[in-house]
């Protein structure tokens, strides 16, 4: 027991007490400070926990977003390649499709040559002529100027085949146009309408140089000598010509052909290579 103080305010244990409250004193504030700090640990634990966990989804999702990007650029290669062959492909299929247009082309150049010239003799087919010959006719009426017309029939032709062959009969046939041709003017339109027949537009040709043109072209076949084979031998055609000059009341040109068709015809009854011109009536 601690002695007590004669006046009753102070012991011998006063100063014990008094420290030993300050010791309390100390050891309240410090339990408040240790739970303070307590606390604040705590959230700063938790604030870390936090910040720590949100880290780590962020890299998992930049982790995924990066398996992503580069499963998206894999693919975008992919795509990248197909395009770039399909490409390939396309100008393949282009540079195919553009030949296929060309060689439509020459075809149908082909085409347009085999419809307008004869592939025997070289000269305009049958359908060609007559075409001319339309246009011919149209502009003769349109203006002033004389149209005429020849159609020639070689003499005996049946003969050449027969006695030497169809295919001496074709050369015959490309002698016959190359004669025929060197004797015409530039203006000359000449065509071959049948086996052996061939027809002669004449623009702006009056029936005297008509005449002179068929005289011409008969003279020139009947002095060229013709070689058969291997110069086995050779002789001359001759060539019988009906000769037709266009009037104003000539509306088809295949109408005046059969005029022109009836002069012939007097000519071949006349005993063949001559000139004959057309007169009504025959
Ligand atoms: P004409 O003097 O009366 O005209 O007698 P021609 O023998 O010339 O006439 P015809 O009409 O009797 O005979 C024509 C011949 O022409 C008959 C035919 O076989 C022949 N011929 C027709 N086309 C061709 C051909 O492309 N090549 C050959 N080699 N002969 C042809
Ligand atoms: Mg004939
Ligand atoms: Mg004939």
């Amino acid at each position: 027991m601690a002695p007590e103080s004669k006046n009753g305010d102070f012991t011998i244990f006063d100063n014990e007490e008094r420290v030993i409250k300050q010791a309390e004193e100390l050891a309240t504030s410090f339990d408040a400070h240790a739970k303070l700090v307590h606390d604040n640990m705590k959230s700063l634990a938790q604030g870390y926990r936090r910040s720590f966990r949100e880290q780590q989804r962020l890299i998992r999702l930049s982790d995924r977003q990066q398996e992503q990007l580069r499963h998206m650029t894999v693919e975008l290669q992919d795509a990248n390649e197909r395009l770039e062959e399909q490409a390939q492909k396309l100008e393949g299929l282009n540079s195919a499709l553009q030949e296929e247009i060309a060689q439509k082309k020459i075809l149908e150049a082909e085409l347009r040559a085999i419809a307008m010239i004869d592939s025997l003799t070289g000269v305009y087919t049958r359908r060609q002529l007559l075409e001319f010959g339309n246009n011919e006719l149209k502009r003769f009426l349109r203006k002033e100027h004389a149209l005429s017309l020849l159609i020639l029939d070689i003499d005996h032709f049946k003969k050449i085949n027969d006695t030497y062959g169809h295919s001496v009969g074709d050369s015959a046939l490309k002698h016959f146009s190359e004669v025929c041709k060197n004797s015409l003017r530039t203006t000359d339109i000449i065509g071959r309408i049948g086996g052996e027949e061939f027809v002669i537009i004449m623009p702006d040709t009056e029936v005297d140089e008509g005449y002179s043109v068929a005289e011409r072209v008969r003279m020139n076949v009947a002095e060229a000598p013709f070689l058969i084979g291997d110069a086995e031998g050779a002789f001359a055609l001759t060539v019988s010509i009906g000769l037709y000059q266009f009037t104003k009341n000539d509306h088809s040109f295949e109408h005046a052909l059969s005029k022109a068709d009836s002069a012939l015809y007097e000519a071949k009854g006349a005993g063949r290579n001559n000139v004959t011109i057309f007169k009504e009536g025959f």
